[in-house]
């Protein structure tokens, strides 16, 4: 976003982009419609291909809606990118992605670890739509140039992921994808749009939960896929106006109120979590804590050149299955302030236990030297950790009576 004196900063962007002072009313505060259909003087044009280029005239909800239109400017402006589509969910953002950029016979190439719901679309229901899925480490830049094919049409990464927090190296997938003439996306939502400038780095697509840090208060589920007018027009007019996943205005309305602070907050988490994750690197019942804020994370050199803020979600390991699970239970029992919840990135802070067979049975399906990378990062199971705007001192504390 572009101001008289050049660009705005992060926290103006996210306070004033996408919003106007309503020009009847004067109102300060953005305006929630609730509106499914426009008054138009359009006498034609019911079509996903009538689409105007610019979304500009309102005419049926699926297409657009000011509300809506408000939140996709707000997180287009937060990402450095001309468009923003949001979606009912994240899960509806991937597979806007999916099912507009691959066709059968196309090949993808996508990280062999994700969140669970996109592992679990790539490796079945991808390939029931005749799309070939490639899964690799995408730590290991070597396997992502042999995964690549002539027929690759796309790269899916998530930086950092979910739910070991391994990195990608953002910038050098995006060289191998486009050299192969692929487009790439990553999902961002642990990173938020203020832990890495996504688009910077190369990606043409990049995906959130708008649930997690960007609506940030655990009451609005969404998704958005941020990047450049003409593909986000394709996924509009394939994934919004014909399979019809889109965010209700009354959601775009609630979680807008939250992106205002969105770099606030990232600001807080970040403090916090790395507070959180030193306190438990201290424990002896802790083996392993992985952050991107510690020196101690296997890639914290690519952390420091790729990230601006190393978000609030920490994972960390406290021995074998049985010890975690025993933990889980206790902090099911004990925990005052820390639910024991999924989900991340709300002011609430949240704790889940990962069994490494749990996920693997039904998720991940690794085996040899990727099994092998993510038991590295994530032995027989994290517990994973959101850590929210809580006072640390108190997480500390909360953490302090299972510990
Ligand atoms: N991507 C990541 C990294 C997630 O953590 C999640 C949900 O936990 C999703 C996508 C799916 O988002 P949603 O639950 O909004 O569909």
């Amino acid at each position: 976003m572009t101001h008289r004196n050049g660009p705005r900063g992060p926290m103006t962007t996210a306070i004033h982009a996408g919003e106007a002072p309503d020009t009847a009313t004067g109102a300060s505060a953005p305006a929630l419609h609730m509106s499914s259909t426009f008054v138009t003087d359009q006498v034609a044009g019911f079509s996903a291909h009538d689409l105007e280029e610019d979304n500009s005239a309102y005419l049926y909800a699926r297409w657009g809606n000011p509300t809506v239109d408000m939140l996709e400017k707000k997180i287009a402006a937060m990402e450095g990118v001309d468009a923003c589509l949001c979606t009912a969910s994240g899960m509806a953002a991937a597979s806007a992605i999916f099912f507009t950029f691959l066709s059968a016979g196309d090949h993808a190439v996508m990280s062999d670890v994700s969140y669970a719901g996109v592992a679990e679309l790539a490796r079945d229901t991808l390939p029931r739509w005749g799309i070939e899925v490639t899964l690799v480490d995408m730590s290991d830049l070597n396997a992502v140039a042999a995964a690549i094919r002539p027929n690759t049409k796309l790269v899916h990464t998530e930086s950092p992921v979910n739910p070991i927090g391994r990195l990608t190296d953002l910038a050098a997938v995006a060289r191998l994808a486009h050299d192969a003439g692929a487009l790439v996306s990553c999902d961002a939502t642990f990173a938020s749009p203020i832990g890495q400038k996504t688009a910077a780095l190369g990606v043409d697509l990049i995906m959130h939960s708008v649930t997690k840090y960007i609506g940030g208060h655990g009451d609005a589920v969404g998704g958005a896929v941020a990047g450049r007018a003409e593909l986000i027009a394709q996924i509009r007019a394939e994934a919004a106006i014909h399979h019809g996943g889109i965010m209700s205005p009354f959601n775009a309305w609630m979680i807008a109120r939250g992106a205002a602070t969105l770099p606030l907050r990232m600001r807080a988490h970040a403090e916090g979590a790395q507070a959180v994750a030193e306190w438990l690197e201290a424990q002896s019942s802790v083996t392993r804590v992985i952050y991107p804020g510690l020196k101690s994370h296997p890639q914290h050199d690519l952390a420091q050149l790729q990230m601006d803020n190393y978000s609030g979600m920490i994972s960390f390991q406290v021995g074998d299955a049985a010890t975690g699970e025993a933990l889980a239970q206790q902090m099911i029992e004990k925990l005052q302030t820390i639910h024991y919840a999924v989900s991340l990135g709300h002011h609430r802070s949240l704790i889940f236990w990962m069994g490494t067979d749990a996920l693997m049975d039904t998720s991940f399906r690794l085996e040899g030297a990727q099994l092998e990378s993510y038991r590295a990062y994530a032995g027989d199971g994290v517990f994973r950790m959101s850590v929210g705007l809580e006072d640390a001192v108190d997480l500390i504390a909360d953490l302090s009576q299972v510990l």
